[in-house]
């Protein structure tokens, strides 16, 4: 590829330096005179001395190869033989498509022109303006960006198709390769009723004409926020008539999350990426937000609170864990960041925030916060100040605790006559615990009474009627974890299916981390999953779902984790039947789909049955595909590989695809296992379809030796494929602490020599959560 770019500069410094990595630097010129300069290849920089200090364009012009072998940067996302050659630049790749100065606070207004064969089209940032025929081929060029930092550049050429659907002024374009687009009519309207939305409670409308929901064949993560141009995997844009309702509600909040970028991070971007999760909190508190307000029956803070809240307590109960505003110093720890903590606990904490304020009081600080700082750069603390101006509250106090300290506490509750009496400490599921107090938001709910307090002391008491009856943190808007004395979860025993359901779920996770960190006897966790099993009840059962997978991944050896896996997908299974009643609860589709692919992955005569109907694999019930496909794979065992590897290849959806791989690593023989993995990796399918192959492995226990013994082999591959980027550390995460069960030796010594700088953190983690799950497993093979 062959570029040049102009920059004005209003002012440089001495010398004038850029960015610019993996390309060659053809030729400088300042103010159309030609300059010298050097280039450091393996620093990226290219410096410039001589740049006069007054205002001054520099051009310079470049080479690039595009390489074939990653899918980051600007990289072909291919589809048979076929590709479409894309951007995806966040958060420091700008620099290896075209000089720049790539920092986030460095913004500015990008005018750009394509010339490319004939035949293709172009989509960028801004629609296009003009389409001029150039010797023999195409020239496009785009009305000029607002002033943007450089992480949002997107630009994509090939054979898109294209479908409209307006939003007051705006056209909400979805964009895929040729023969998917027809099916894109679900998020196209989802997305433009979002919009409309967001400019109402941001008070502030969005400023491009267009949007584009951008669907790609290979996608190394979920989606990206370019500014006017979303990219994502492509089942969350093309949606076909058989989508599972898990499928509609992930795309639903995808794309609500990135379109909640386009102020949060885009109109209004963190100076420096230790504020990253400025802008990932706020879209993922936002996402929630919206789509409970656009379809209140879906009930979103469910899903918030099982994939955000309760799986950024988990990541947080580590003691590596970080504070989420991360120290990041240089771009390579940046990936790393891109966490549970800088997504899930820093939307909790915000939701935290909303609760202490009032939902008036947030929404006018929001908005004014965002009008002050349109086309700019802001941190927290601008936020805060914001929030504590339209609230009168000390906002700014407890939020710079809640954002500034690693971990959560965790709040010891005990009954003792007419009161109870609060402890707070740090939780840490290995016992590394420290002295540190939060100023916590708290409300305790007695006998239907609530009273909110801020306790920001070692300990207190509180009046209570009915001490043995209070209950803590109800609706789970606050980001703490609760441990009853034995007396009060005897009582949440007996009223357990009085609870509401946010908090039934939230007491199960309580007692998930307290189990780990064992500080429970067992039977207390598994006495009340047993409870669980009983209910019908979306989030609850999908929170225990998530424990279980998680304890057999561990333990699969273990009575009480097999015994209660048994019962608990057995009950629900039995309860929820195998399809949909009518007139039933809108979300149950959600939690059948989970539970009867759960079943049969163990209970062999059940599976029997499922498998049964994989002849007609195609007219299956979206919520039953995985579940049959699994069947399929457990009681045919061999013999069912070739069978499903056919119907990843020849599937109509991405979506499809998802499903049929999490058949092809439930496998017991883990060499199938192994050839599903290397599938995914050798580019015989999609290159993003790994991101269904590891964790799918990673969760069946029978394969633990086997996936480790890929991931030596494959090790430096997959790095390659996915660089520094969150997608590999989420990988390792996923599989360290489960497959080095046993082989902790083994582990440490392989990993020592691969140690990345980029993902010390991860590292860390990944180690400390084996040493949780080694014991964990001990203590649950001897009860
Ligand atoms: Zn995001």
């Amino acid at each position: 590829m062959k570029g040049s770019v102009a920059i004005r500069v209003k002012s440089a410094k001495n010398p004038f330096r850029l960015d610019a990595v993996g390309m060659e630097i053809r030729g400088v010129t300042v103010n159309g005179r030609g300059f010298k300069f050097s280039h450091h290849g393996a620093k990226g920089k290219l410096t410039v001395p001589g740049v006069p200090k007054t205002e001054s364009e520099v051009g310079v012009r470049f080479t690039k190869r595009v390489r074939d072998d990653v899918i980051f940067g600007l990289y072909k996302s291919k589809y048979g033989k076929e590709h479409l050659l894309v951007t995806d630049l966040e958060p420091a790749e700008a620099r290896t498509v075209f000089p720049c100065v790539d920092e986030p606070s460095y913004k500015a207004v990008f005018r750009l022109s394509v010339v490319t064969d004939e035949g293709l089209s172009v989509i960028s940032n801004t629609p296009v303006v003009s389409e001029k025929a150039e010797k023999g081929r195409v020239r496009f060029s785009f009305s000029p960006t607002p002033r943007m930092s450089t992480y949002l550049f997107f630009m994509g050429i090939g054979k898109f198709e294209e479908a409209t659907t307006k939003s007051g002024k705006v056209n909400v374009i979805a964009a895929s390769r040729p023969g998917q687009g027809t099916d894109s009519e679900f998020i196209r309207k989802i997305s433009a009723a979002v919009l409309k939305d967001y400019e109402l409670y941001f008070e502030i409308p969005y400023p491009l004409p267009k949007l584009h929901l951008i669907g790609l064949p290979e996608y190394h993560t979920g989606a990206m926020e370019n500014w006017g141009a979303i990219t994502s995997r492509e089942h969350y844009v093309v949606l076909r008539s058989d989508a599972s309702d898990s499928e509609r509600r992930n795309a639903a909040r995808i794309m609500a999350h990135e379109i909640a970028h386009q102020w949060f991070g885009d109109l209004v971007t963190m100076k420096w990426w230790d504020d990253v999760w400025l802008n990932e909190s706020f879209a993922t508190f936002m996402e929630a937000k919206v789509l409970d307000r656009l379809h209140p029956e879906w009930d979103t803070w469910r899903e918030f609170l099982r994939a955000d809240t309760f799986r950024s307590l988990n990541a947080d109960a580590l003691s590596e864990t970080h504070p989420i505003q991360a120290r990041v110093k240089t771009v390579e720890e940046i990936g790393s960041i891109f966490d549970a903590i800088s997504y899930g606990k820093g939307a909790s904490v915000l939701r935290m925030l909303e609760t202490y304020v009032g939902e008036r009081a947030f929404r006018k600080g929001v908005s004014a916060y965002l009008r002050a700082f349109s086309y700019s750069n802001a941190s927290g603390e601008d936020l805060w100040k914001s929030l504590a101006k339209a609230s009168g509250l000390p906002v700014t106090m407890v939020a710079k605790a809640w954002i500034t300290k690693p971990g959560f506490p965790l709040v010891r509750v005990k009954a003792s006559a007419g009161r109870v009496k609060l402890d707070q400490s740090r939780f840490s599921l290995s016992e590394r615990g420290s002295s540190e107090l939060w100023p916590i938001p708290l409300t305790l709910l007695s006998d239907g009474d609530s009273q909110s307090v801020l306790f920001d002391k070692k300990s207190t008491a509180i009046t209570a009627k009915w001490p043995e009856k209070v209950l803590l943190n109800p609706r789970r808007t606050g980001f703490y974890s609760v441990l009853y004395d034995d007396k009060m979860y005897d009582h949440l025993a007996k009223s357990f299916s009085a609870l509401h359901s946010h908090d039934r779920a939230g007491l199960l996770n309580d007692l998930y981390l307290f189990l780990q960190a064992g500080i429970v006897k067992p039977e207390q966790y598994f006495r009340f999953a047993a409870l669980s099993g009983n209910v019908i009840d979306p989030l609850l059962s999908l929170a225990v779902s998530d424990h279980l997978v998680n304890l057999r991944a561990v333990a699969d050896t273990s009575d009480v984790v097999m015994r209660t896996w048994s019962s608990f997908y057995g009950s629900q299974v039995r309860l929820l039947g195998l399809v949909k009643k009518q007139g039933e609860n809108e979300n149950l589709g959600l939690v059948r789909e989970v539970v009867i692919a759960q079943l049969a992955k163990t209970d062999r005569e059940f599976a029997r049955k499922l498998a049964q109907r994989f002849e007609q694999f195609d007219s299956v019930d979206g919520n039953l595909k995985t579940a049959v496909a699994v069947a399929y794979a457990t009681t045919k065992g061999e013999a069912a590989f070739g069978p499903l590897l056919k119907l990843v290849k020849n599937a109509k959806s991405e979506a499809d695809r998802s499903k049929v791989y999490v058949a092809l690593t439930s496998f017991e023989d883990p060499a199938l296992v192994t050839r599903a993995l290397e599938l995914t990796i050798s580019g015989e399918v999609s290159r993003s379809d790994t991101g269904y192959s590891l964790p799918g492995a990673a969760s069946n226990p029978k394969a633990r030796s086997a996936l480790w013994e890929w991931i030596k082999s494959r090790y430096d591959r997959v790095r390659d494929l996915y660089g520094a980027s969150q997608q590999f550390y989420l990988y390792l995460n996923a599989v360290i602490p489960r497959c080095g069960i046993g082989r902790e030796a083994d582990v440490h010594s392989f990993i020592s020599g691969r140690r990345y700088k980029d993902g010390e953190m991860t590292f860390r983690r990944a180690f400390e959560l084996l040493e949780v799950n080694s014991r964990l497993r001990d203590r649950l093979l001897s009860a």
